[in-house]
């Protein structure tokens, strides 16, 4: 048996086909027109969005009510759409949804602009994004929108941090080039930075010490973050204890690849040239491997 003959024919109206609205869907987009969403109450008191001529749960027409619902809603159910095609309603990745406008009993579906997938699920508060030029038309509403929850904002604070007279005694031995800690009359522990009172015994330390510039990493991180103080990515920072301290020192580590420092590396302070120093930590550039053998902590 041969194969039945066949044609191929397109049905299209481009100039558009004119259809005629009724009154409810009429009213419901010359109210999206004038920016509002409107709704039809059933006999029972429900509320449909989109508007319906007859109650789909009982047959019977709707009361001549109009309800004014939303402009907000929360998404009931969401498809991501990765790959818009052309007649799409936009450009971009989106999400189809059923969205439940407030005051209203039943979804509308629309679209979702989120950015993307994560942030579109059952639940999230969702608002009607308008178009510029309204004209009676379900694109009236370009989609729906996730409602703001968080802003990206400059923040700047410039503040002048003084030092106090602790740590201006500690800053003051930064500045020729030296640690200076303070020792515990009662306990013995050596503190650096110097600081006023001991935080275990709670007794005023007087006698300050003269620590020397090397130390030992007691324990560090490996940082994929840029920071202005530190020259590159990554980077490390650690904890030092100076030779003679009590507590570590927190503290770059430089002039070693990141992934070769190690916990018990011993390390030396890079001083920047004398004629650099001011009274400020940037006088060390950071610490920097010694070659001596690791220590056992
Ligand atoms: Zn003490």
């Amino acid at each position: 048996m041969s194969d039945p003959l066949t044609a191929e024919h397109v049905l299209e109206f481009p100039g558009g086909y004119t259809r005629s609205t009724g009154p409810v869907i009429g009213r419901f987009l010359t109210e999206l027109r004038a920016g509002r969403i409107v709704g039809t109450r059933t006999a029972g008191g429900r509320v449909l969005v989109p508007p319906l001529e007859y109650d789909p749960a009982t047959g019977d027409p709707v009361t001549g009510e109009y309800v004014e619902v939303g402009p907000a809603g929360t998404v009931t159910a969401c498809a991501w759409v990765a790959e818009p095609r052309p007649e799409h309603p936009l450009d971009r990745p989106f999400a189809w949804a059923l969205i439940q406008l407030d005051g209203a009993d039943t979804a509308l579906v629309h679209a979702v602009d989120a950015g993307n997938p994560k942030a579109v699920r059952p639940g999230t508060r969702v608002w009607p994004v308008w178009r510029g030029e309204r004209r009676g038309h379900i694109t009236d509403l370009s989609c729906f929108a996730p409602e703001v929850t968080r802003i990206v904002s400059p923040v700047r604070v410039p503040y002048t941090l003084r030092a106090g007279g602790a740590l201006g005694v500690f800053l003051e031995g930064i500045r020729r080039g030296v640690f200076i800690g303070g020792r515990c009359a009662s306990c013995g522990k050596v503190y650096v930075p110097y600081r006023l009172s001991c935080p275990q015994c709670g007794v005023a330390i007087g006698e300050r010490v003269e620590l020397p510039d090397t130390g030992t990493v007691t324990t560090f991180a490996i940082n994929n973050l840029p920071d202005p103080r530190a020259p590159e990515v990554p980077f490390v920072s650690a904890y030092v204890l100076l030779d003679g301290a009590d507590v570590p020192l927190i503290a770059l580590v430089g002039g070693i690849p990141a992934h070769e420092v190690r916990q018990g590396m011993r390390v030396r302070a890079e001083w920047v040239p004398e004629s650099e120093r001011t009274a400020s930590m940037a006088n060390i550039r950071w610490f920097a491997p010694t070659g001596e053998l690791d220590v056992e902590l």
